[in-house]
């Protein structure tokens, strides 16, 4: 068997366009636009790509976007009083704190006093809640979970009473990846199972699953032998193995693998997403999602 492959890249142009044109008909109907504000706190070379990444996408569909580059010697009140103003903002819908933040700063803190109607990263707390209760209470689902489960329903992979097992338990991905399958939903309504490391037989419960979410961070964690012939594998680990010299610029670039072994687990799969190119160009989609989603909101039009 040769698997599907499940592509992000090609998913996230189309959920592109989809927003694009709904900010447009938001446009001409209401006269606003969805805003972004991204908090950049220093110059880690990572952040700054990322943030660069956010801010390129948000501007591509039209929405109002600020980089708000501060030094890495803020306090963190002043940060503090920085997200007190953009929860003030009219303007300003979705509110990012790009993470790592220097040492001298409470992460904890600062994401907690993000006004939870603007915390389109879903981590808020109250977020957190809304997720679990599920159906309408939803405001954020948290971006990269949300982006895995939009591949598997724009794949057509059937979800409703599958079997969903989910390797990892992290709060950005596994444990409410896990929670949004197990909803009486749409795209859900799945029986979910999350194994880690305190599970005492892993292959036991991968090799039940309809639907395999594997989030570990351990390159070839997975091995093939535990997948159901015909199950949808979504691959989330970005694991550096080595570097190369890339064709394009000659630059060296990192070599990056999943936590499944991707050759020999299309063969068995019904479904599979690459690394790079499956899950990873979802989360920023979603982000650009739930932005627009908290405009709507606050239209009273979601
Ligand atoms: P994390 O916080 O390190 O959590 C990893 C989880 O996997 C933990 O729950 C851990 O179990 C479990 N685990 C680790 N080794 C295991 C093993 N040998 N057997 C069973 N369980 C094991 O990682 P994360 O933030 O969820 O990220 C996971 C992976 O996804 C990383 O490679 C990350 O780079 C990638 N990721 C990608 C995207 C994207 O593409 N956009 C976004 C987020 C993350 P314990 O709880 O028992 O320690």
């Amino acid at each position: 068997m040769t698997a599907k492959l499940i592509l992000g890249t090609e998913i996230r142009e189309t959920i592109l366009e989809e927003l694009a044109a709904e900010v447009q008909a938001i446009k001409a109907k209401h006269g606003v636009v969805p805003g972004l504000v991204t908090i950049l706190v220093g110059e880690n070379p990572a952040s700054v790509s990322y943030v660069t990444l956010k801010i390129k996408t948000a501007h591509r569909l039209g929405f109002k976007e600020i980089q708000d580059n501060q030094p890495v010697g803020i306090t963190e009140q002043e940060l503090l009083d920085l997200i007190d103003r953009y929860n003030r903002d009219d303007t300003i819908h979705g509110i990012l704190v790009q993470l790592p933040l220097p040492k001298h700063i409470n992460e904890k803190k600062v994401l907690n006093a993000i006004d939870p109607d603007k915390d389109v990263d879903g981590f808020h707390p109250v977020n957190v809640g809304r997720l679990m209760i599920g159906g309408s209470e939803v405001r954020f689902p948290p971006c990269t979970p949300a982006g895995i489960q939009e591949l598997i329903v724009r794949a057509g992979v059937p979800t409703d009473g599958a079997e969903v097992v989910v390797v990892g338990r992290s709060n950005i991905v596994g444990k409410p990846i896990a929670m949004m399958m197990l909803q009486k939903e749409r795209g859900a309504n799945a029986t979910v199972t999350v194994v880690h490391t305190g599970t005492r037989d892993m292959a036991l419960h991968c090799k039940r699953a309809d639907i395999l979410i594997v989030a570990a961070g351990v390159p070839g964690l997975v091995k093939p032998e535990w997948i159901k012939p015909g199950a949808c594998v979504i691959d989330v680990g970005v694991n550096r193995v080595g570097e190369k010299v890339s064709e394009k610029t000659g630059q060296k670039v990192p070599i990056l693998k999943g936590d499944v072994d991707f050759e020999a687990a299309k063969e068995i799969a019904g479904w599979i997403t690459p690394v790079p190119g499956g899950v990873g160009p979802m989360t920023i989609t979603m982000l650009m999602r739930n932005t627009l989603r908290s405009l709507k909101f606050k239209l009273g039009i979601a």
